[in-house]
């Protein structure tokens, strides 16, 4: 794994809207889709981002108490399924029962089908949100941005997640350590990024133009 590397947006350390439980979430940086509105467009160039030696990303995720798991979002983390798979074998080595969830723009039957690296991703996940973002098929679903999106179980782990309440887990917003705003979360409605950003600079807050979750 020495000198594995991945492009990163952003990292958080707790989030309890992106996935079961609390988890740390990686946003990747590069997606290869361009689906209209999508609400990770900084996301969305592979020239962007900052690059980690996977190591250091497995460490980090070890070292943070509380947490159950990671969920891998975008950018479009089957555009980096080598560095991603090294990655969680990375932090399974030290902690076997962490979970991984990640976020696709892919269907599931195409990653199926796909390289064996993107199929050797997929093979270590315990849950899948499959499917591009379809804007007019927004309606506030947990974890989804758009009803064509689907909640795979791809082990044991996480298989309740179908019946469950199927309802917006909602967004968190983070105080980060300069002072500015950033957040994290689905957004449950078409265009809740902007009007966000709208509601919190005119009480004078500037939003970090980073990443929440592919919507
Ligand atoms: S919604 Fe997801 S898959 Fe679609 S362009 Fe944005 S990051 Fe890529």
């Amino acid at each position: 794994m020495a000198g594995v590397t991945l492009s990163v947006a952003r990292t958080l350390d707790r989030c309890a809207v992106l996935g079961p439980g609390v988890r740390a979430v990686i946003w990747v940086q590069g997606c290869p889709l361009r689906c209209r509105g999508c609400v990770a467009a900084e996301t969305l160039p592979f020239d962007g981002g900052t690059v980690h030696p996977v190591a250091e990303l497995g460490d980090w995720l070890c070292g943070l108490p509380g947490i159950e798991g990671v969920t891998l979002s975008g950018g479009e983390p089957f555009a980096q399924p080598e560095a991603l798979a090294a990655l969680l074998d990375h932090v399974r080595s030290r902690r076997p029962d962490f979970t991984a969830m990640a976020y696709s723009g892919f269907r599931y039957e195409a990653l199926l089908r796909g390289a064996p690296e993107r199929l050797a991703l997929l093979r270590r996940l315990d849950l899948l949100v499959d499917g591009p973002y379809v804007a007019s098929a927004q309606h506030g679903l947990r974890w989804r941005g758009s009803s064509n999106q689907r909640l795979v179980a791809l082990t044991g782990r996480y298989t309740q997640v179908g019946t469950e309440q199927d309802t917006s887990a909602g967004v968190e917003l983070t105080v980060e350590a300069d002072g500015s705003l950033s957040w994290a979360g689905v957004p449950p409605t078409p265009g809740f990024r902007e009007g966000l950003e709208e509601r919190l600079a005119a009480r004078g807050f500037v939003l970090r133009t980073e990443t929440g979750r592919e919507a």
